[in-house]
């Protein structure tokens, strides 16, 4: 797969670039394989999580530090129990889930294996939150922070929430919600 055209990016830790000139979508494979696709945008300066990349058609100015995006507001009045769940993968029915009582979290495998590691990160961060919180969009927020606070760019984390909400009728407005705080991080 690697060619000419590619290059490799290890990062000890999340990192800031600026997309530059004509810009097109650029490949990103991290070291678990897991390929990302990012089309970057002028004037939208954004970062990586820490890894190993290869990267393919990318056209990018590296910024001397990381872009630390403003958190979402998360609200505290419906703090749960906190602890270390561990993470099952099988046949699930709805994506993911997380039961409190035994700190499990069940995801399901084929959605798993067919998606990027910004909508991994999603589902897992989003589960996670379940521990602090009931509420969906809450859960939805602290995911969201932790995400900006790995690295990801407000617009990949959007690509994430909207893929993984946005086709079923439900989380249509979740979908949107997440839409409109990360829109705000553009400048
Ligand atoms: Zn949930």
């Amino acid at each position: 797969m690697v060619n000419s055209d590619s290059f490799t990016l290890i990062l000890k830790d999340k990192m800031g670039f600026s997309p530059m000139g004509e810009t097109s979508i650029f490949v990103l494979m991290n070291e678990g394989d897991i390929v990302e696709f990012y089309n970057p945008v002028l004037g939208y300066d954004f970062n990586l999580p820490s890894g190993t990349y290869i990267i393919f058609g990318a056209d990018m100015h590296c910024l001397p530090n990381p872009v630390d995006f403003p958190l979402n507001a998360v609200p505290d009045n419906e703090l749960r129990i906190e602890g270390d769940a561990t993470v099952f993968f099988g046949d699930v029915e709805g994506t993911a889930y997380i039961d409190r009582k035994l700190m499990e979290i069940h995801i399901d495998s084929s959605t798993w294996d067919g998606i990027g590691l910004a909508e991994r990160d999603y589902i897992l961060r989003h589960e996670i939150a379940h521990l602090s919180f009931n509420t969906e969009t809450y859960c939805d927020l602290l995911a969201e922070n932790e995400m900006l606070e790995m690295g990801y760019n407000p617009s990949q984390i959007v690509t994430a929430s909207d893929y993984l909400l946005r086709c079923k009728a439900g989380n249509i407005e979740r979908a949107e919600m997440s839409n409109n705080r990360m829109k705000k991080h553009a400048r």
